[in-house]
């Protein structure tokens, strides 16, 4: 570009340009959209898919960003199929492409990999069948550790792209390039030597979360002269995001009401945690007259698709379901979707909460909100690497009363996100405001006290036997030298809850061959609270009980929070009990 210039560079690639490759009528579009059906078993193309398909067949380079769970993979391996040659995949788990090569498999899709596990023998075979014209394979998956360590696999993928055969290169969690990027991965830096090498092969980049800064620097690692970038809109506008506390631990008599008044005849989904929830509440909701019947992964496959039938042709109006209803729904009109416990991570209640509103007309999207909840899901995730991390995120989403629910998934998700976008589409967007900061470091004392207090005792305290001996309730050898608090147990749970997620506290597991348990232990933060300075803030809802449906004695609970601002009897009297 001359300097200088007033005229902004022309784009290379503007919108007019992106409709043409909309269309339907390329030479390869006949063998795309039956393939589509044939092997992938899929009834049409999600948003962008086709634009995808059609730009990588026609050998551009392409940055494609859309949410999990979207269809990403697809753009890729549904070319792959319709070229002749390999396309060579870059993941960067095994554990990924694993689940990508069973599933491959079971729609009879030849795919192979080769990583550190694979024995030799079956290495020979890769290798060798890279340049065979008859293709064995149409998609090769490695890791990038291997494009930048094995120099036999460098001169295999030479030899097949001088034979013509190496067909696209696809980069699966491509910001993993970027430092800016939440999961850099060193390895990635190297794959600038795929695009010098192999000039002539188109590349596609797939990930779920970039800024344009991380794609600018992924597409300078990687080589990329001019990539065209696909991004699926993020936000969906239709749905209303809303958080609700769960009281007692119970919500189904609130979800009831809310599915016979507010949803009367239309179709949702309720999530729920475990397959014995499943059958519970359905059972619960069908005691209140409503057409529910539960969906799990212990059910034989025909009574799943007698449920999903029913439910997709209004023969029942709710599928109260694990998060094994998923795969394979899509169901225009599901005017709701109720999580009756919270998801174990942002990224699925995203995808969960997504099932609402694909035909574009206005859905609900509630979670609600139960203390106890969260352990029973941190030791679910007890093994998964970033598990309590994902866990403490979705926590903090429903905790939070002062930002846009979608600024909160927006930020996760590395969007770019202007607040206004919401357009009240969230309940803190709609009630703005409604909370009040308090000071609670002195209520930090005092529970931080108890845990320290039991472990001086060599006992564990769970977060409930926690919440009890502050309120009193628990046993006697516990109430020794504890201070009670006034605080009503909607605020306890968001304090501890509170402590929990800023390092006060921290999740202490203990394992049984059948069970883990949580307790609380102290966190790393908890000995600043020696520092008589040191102090706690935190935003709490004011009407905790109007967003649970309890108009009538919203003013009431309203006013007691607020009056807790200033509270000077927060902890009554130190009691004795030994
Ligand atoms: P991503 O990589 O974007 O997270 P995947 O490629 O793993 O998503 O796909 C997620 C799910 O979406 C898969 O179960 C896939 O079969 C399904 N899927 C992909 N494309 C379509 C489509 N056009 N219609 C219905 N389901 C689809
Ligand atoms: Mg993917
Ligand atoms: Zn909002």
């Amino acid at each position: 570009q001359p300097s200088g210039s007033s005229k902004p560079p022309k784009p290379s690639f503007n919108k007019q340009d992106l409709q043409h490759y909309e269309e339907s009528d390329f030479s390869w579009s006949k063998e795309v959209q039956a393939k589509l059906c044939n092997v992938f078993q899929l009834s049409k193309f999600r948003p962008l898919q086709r634009v995808a398909i059609n730009l990588s067949m026609s050998g551009k380079d392409l940055f494609l960003v859309m949410p999990t769970g979207r269809g990403k993979s697809l753009c890729y391996q549904l070319p792959a199929l319709c070229s002749n040659g390999f396309t060579l995949v870059i993941a960067p788990l095994v554990s990924l492409m694993e689940d990508q090569l069973m599933y491959l498999k079971s729609i009879n899709v030849p795919a192979v990999t080769l990583n550190a596990s694979s024995t030799k023998e079956d290495s020979k075979q890769v290798l060798a069948g890279m340049m065979d014209k008859n293709s064995p394979f149409k998609l090769l998956y490695v890791t990038p550790e291997k494009i930048a360590k094995s120099k036999l696999l460098m001169s295999k993928l030479e030899k097949a792209y001088n034979m013509g055969l190496l067909a696209r290169i696809a980069v699966d969690e491509v910001h993993c390039c970027s430092q800016w990027g939440h999961d850099f991965r060193p390895d990635y830096k190297l794959l600038g030597i795929l695009k010098r090498q192999f000039p002539k092969v188109p590349l596609v980049g797939l990930t779920a979360t970039a800024t344009s800064n991380v794609l600018k620097e992924c597409q300078k690692i990687l080589c990329v002269q001019e990539p065209i970038t696909l991004t699926a809109p993020f936000n969906r506008p239709n749905l209303y995001y809303e958080v609700r506390f769960k009281h007692n631990e119970d919500c189904t008599h609130q979800i009831a009401e809310l599915i016979r008044e507010r949803y009367k005849n239309q179709s949702g989904i309720v999530y729920v945690f475990s397959q014995k929830d499943a059958e519970v509440v359905a059972t619960d909701l069908q005691k209140r007259n409503i057409l529910a019947q539960p969906y799990h992964a212990s059910m034989e496959p025909s009574d799943k698709s007698l449920v999903h039938q029913r439910w997709s042709s209004k023969k029942i109006q709710v599928v109260v379901a694990t998060v094994a209803f998923g795969m394979g729904i899509d169901k225009a009109d599901v005017r709701f979707v109720i999580h009756h416990t919270i998801s174990k991570s942002i990224e699925n209640y995203y995808q969960e909460s997504g099932r609402a509103g694909r035909d574009d007309g206005s859905a609900d999207c509630i979670v609600f909100f139960g203390f106890a909840d969260i352990f029973r899901i941190s030791t679910m995730v007890v093994m998964e690497n970033t598990g309590q991390q994902k866990l403490q995120n979705m926590v903090a989403y429903c905790q939070n009363v002062d930002r846009c629910r979608r600024a909160m998934m927006a930020i996760h998700f590395d969007e770019v996100w202007n607040d206004d976008e919401c357009n009240q589409m969230c309940d803190v967007c709609r009630h703005g405001n409604d909370y009040i900061t308090m000071d609670i470091t002195k209520h930090a004392r005092d529970v931080v006290a108890i845990v320290e207090m039991a472990s001086s005792m060599d006992e564990k305290l769970t977060p409930l036997k926690v919440c009890d001996a502050w309120m009193g309730k628990g046993p006697a050898k516990h109430r020794k030298t504890i201070k009670v608090t006034s605080l009503s147990r909607v605020e306890v749970e968001s304090i501890i809850i509170h402590l929990l997620l800023h390092g006060y506290f921290s999740e202490d597991f203990s394992f049984t061959p059948y069970t883990t348990h949580f307790y609380l232990k102290l966190g790393r933060k908890a000995a600043l609270l020696k520092n008589g300075n040191h102090s706690i803030t935190m935003k709490m809802r004011r009407k905790v009980s109007e967003s649970a449906g309890e108009k009538s004695s919203a003013k009431v609970e309203g006013k007691r929070l607020a009056d807790s601002d200033n509270r000077k009897s927060g902890a009554k009297k130190v009691k004795t009990l030994l």
